[in-house]
């Protein structure tokens, strides 16, 4: 790895974030770290309630201020720190130097306008250029997302695009003001299979082309394993597993990681009997003590009922650069049986 690769785009550390609620308070971040350097594809993946939105929209501080409370811990994002930084500093950040792409494109882009106007809208607003120069890079932006007919398209409206294609264009439009970090909310959810992997090779070799680091979140181990160069898991708002793509995917150390992993559908298609994870995820407003998956792991003992720390796995590893993590008193050593062929 360069130099260039091991400076962090966004560094968490030890994030533990609050709802206040009517009677009480809900704990969506528990203890959350986890960094993406430049250059780099980094995944989060967990299912439903876990957290991942709460963290992205935190490192960009789109949470309105008054809704939540900072419990520990610290954000940065290209070195600004998030939780105390200018509402300027951070419309700074916005747009110019980190982008995001959220799951539902309609939502993000307006219906009245055409394609090309918006494009250049958002262009111009970041690059002080001409309008023929914004409309040609719009233009070259969507031929690589390898939309053919792209100066048609952009006469077009939202709603006259596929789904597909429309989360191209967003992808097209996050990438436009040539951002250090794309932070993409499961972005391709929406989209059937097939759709979903040309767009995620679209945005993987566009984000290796220009040097962007990527943060995915998704609740889906396939896509991680197409797409991310590492991933952490996230469970109850904790960060309970991380590492390399490949290590964590060969060998899933957190009881609920192979959970996970056995609910991916393998190659595209969905397993013939897909596993769902038994049990639910806790009630954050009322978190058990101790390890947050115990009341849903097979492997649990009473020395459960203490918070297991993320620390470096420790039973020997195939990998000899093992950056494996796991929060868990019992990790596995099962070898996972997926096999995605990762995109290139
Ligand atoms: P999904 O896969 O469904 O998108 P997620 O992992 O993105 O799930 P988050 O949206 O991050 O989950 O939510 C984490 C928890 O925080 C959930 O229990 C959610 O209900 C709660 N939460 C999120 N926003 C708020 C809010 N503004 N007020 C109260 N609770 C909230
Ligand atoms: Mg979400």
């Amino acid at each position: 790895m360069t130099e260039q690769h091991n400076r962090p785009v966004l560094e968490i550390e030890g994030l533990r974030l609050a709802f206040p609620v009517y009677g009480g308070e809900i704990s969506a971040l528990n203890d959350v770290s986890l960094r993406v350097n430049a250059g780099e594809i980094v995944g989060v993946v967990g299912e439903s309630g876990s957290g991942k939105s709460v963290t992205a929209m935190m490192a960009m501080r789109l949470l309105p201020d008054d809704s939540f409370i900072i419990k520990s811990g610290a954000l940065r994002l290209l070195g600004t720190d998030v939780v105390n930084a200018s509402d300027k500093q951070m419309r700074t950040l916005r747009g110019a130097r980190v982008a995001m792409i959220f799951q539902e494109p309609m939502n993000a882009l307006n219906p009245t306008r055409k394609i090309g106007r918006q494009m250049c809208e958002v262009i111009r607003l970041h690059q002080k250029i001409s309008q023929k120069e914004a409309e040609k890079k719009a233009q070259n932006l969507l031929e690589e997302m390898q939309i053919g007919d792209a100066a048609q398209v952009m006469q077009r409206y939202p709603f006259e695009l596929s789904g597909g294609m429309r989360q191209r264009v967003l992808i097209a439009m996050a990438f436009s003001c040539e951002p250090e970090l794309i932070i993409a909310d499961e972005p391709t959810t929406a989209l059937d299979v097939t759709v979903q992997r040309q767009v995620l090779r679209l945005l993987r070799r566009k984000a290796r082309s220009s040097g962007t680091a990527v943060l995915f979140i998704t609740h889906d181990m396939a896509v991680v394993s197409q797409l991310c160069d590492r991933v952490y898991v996230m469970y109850a708002g904790n960060v309970i597993e991380s590492g390399a793509t490949e290590e964590v995917i060969a060998h899933p150390a957190h009881p609920y990681s192979i959970g996970l992993m056995q609910a991916a559908p393998e190659n595209g298609e969905p397993r013939s009997e897909l596993k769902a994870i038994a049990g639910t995820v806790p009630n954050l407003a009322k978190l058990p003590t101790g390890c947050a998956f115990r009341g849903r792991c097979t492997h649990g003992d009473a020395q459960c009922q203490q918070s297991p720390a993320l620390s470096p796995l420790t039973v020997e590893s195939l990998y000899i650069h093992s950056q494996q993590q796991v929060a868990c008193w019992h990790p596995q050593r099962e070898a996972a049986e997926m096999t995605q062929e990762p995109l290139r």
